[in-house]
């Protein structure tokens, strides 16, 4: 089977003590260029997609190039749902094919939050899907998504163990610091509060907000229990900043194999120096 649940994936990078990296796709080019560098680096890999990104590119389109794309190159991808909310919304992105999914009730009430993640969790290992929730509130943007970054909540460790008790979810995203979007100085993580987290917590936790972090950062984190890091920011600014270069250089330029090199090149090495900070090469 071509595209998998993430389970397994986190569960292993959990006890070897290195993260996966999940990069936010959107199209043919960015898919590419994940699947075609963690087939040459052997990593293991979750290609996420906001609901924005499956309604951009189509969710059934996105399902088939994986699944072509894992095929190709002999890798499995977990095809993961980014940043979901609605309970239906999941359900027929399970039923196309998707096999690993993040209900976010983060920015419900502790009780509403739970309920909706347990009906989320309920659905899924059904079909053997993977669930991510999130306790705590990130600061930043991501797509539609808002949060002043001063009402972000930080995640509570005991409310968290309860949390995952009531829901039966497989992953954890947590709120130590994080942002989404760009940092508009160096964020100062908890790291305290992440290693008194995975002290008392089983299951994998999950980074959100890594684009800007310093790469000794997000190595702290994953010494302390980390085991999956999610990258969007970051991969979207080299390609579109090579892509403005290209065609700055090359105004008469009207090809997208011609222009799209660059741009994937770009993007190329962000992935490779990502797959580095998270120790996942050779992990496959
Ligand atoms: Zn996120």
């Amino acid at each position: 089977m071509s595209i998998i649940s993430s389970h397994n994936m986190l569960k292993k990078a959990q006890k070897d003590h290195y993260a996966v990296p999940a990069f936010n796709i959107h199209n043919l080019e960015t898919m590419q260029v994940v699947v075609e560098t963690v087939a040459e680096l052997q990593s293991p890999v979750i290609l996420a997609g906001t609901p924005g990104t499956y309604s951009y590119a189509g969710t059934e389109n996105i399902i088939a190039i994986a699944d072509e794309l894992a095929k190709k190159h002999h890798v499995p991808l977990a095809v993961h749902l980014d940043h979901h909310e609605e309970y239906e919304d999941i359900v027929y992105k399970i039923d196309a094919g998707v096999r690993s999914v993040m209900i976010d009730g983060s920015h419900l009430a502790f009780e509403d939050n739970i309920a909706l993640v347990k009906r989320v969790v309920d659905y899924a290992h059904r079909y053997d899907v993977s669930v991510e929730a999130e306790l705590g509130r990130l600061g930043g943007i991501e797509d539609d998504l808002v949060v002043d970054a001063k009402d972000s909540l930080y995640t509570n460790p005991k409310q968290a163990v309860e949390f995952i008790e009531r829901t039966g979810i497989d992953s954890l995203a947590i709120a130590i610091g994080t942002a989404h979007g760009l940092y508009k100085s160096e964020p100062k993580l908890d790291f305290e509060r992440l290693s008194e987290i995975r002290s008392i917590v089983e299951i994998p936790l999950v980074l959100h907000g890594a684009s800007g972090v310093p790469d000794k950062d997000v190595r702290e984190c994953i010494k302390r229990g980390i085991c999956k890091v999610n990258v969007a920011t970051e991969l979207k600014i080299a390609f579109s900043d090579a892509l403005k270069q290209y065609l700055i250089e090359h105004p008469d330029a009207n090809d997208p194999r011609h222009y799209m090199k660059p741009a994937k090149a770009a993007m190329k090495d962000i992935v490779k120096k990502i797959i580095t900070t998270c120790g996942c090469a050779g992990k496959l």
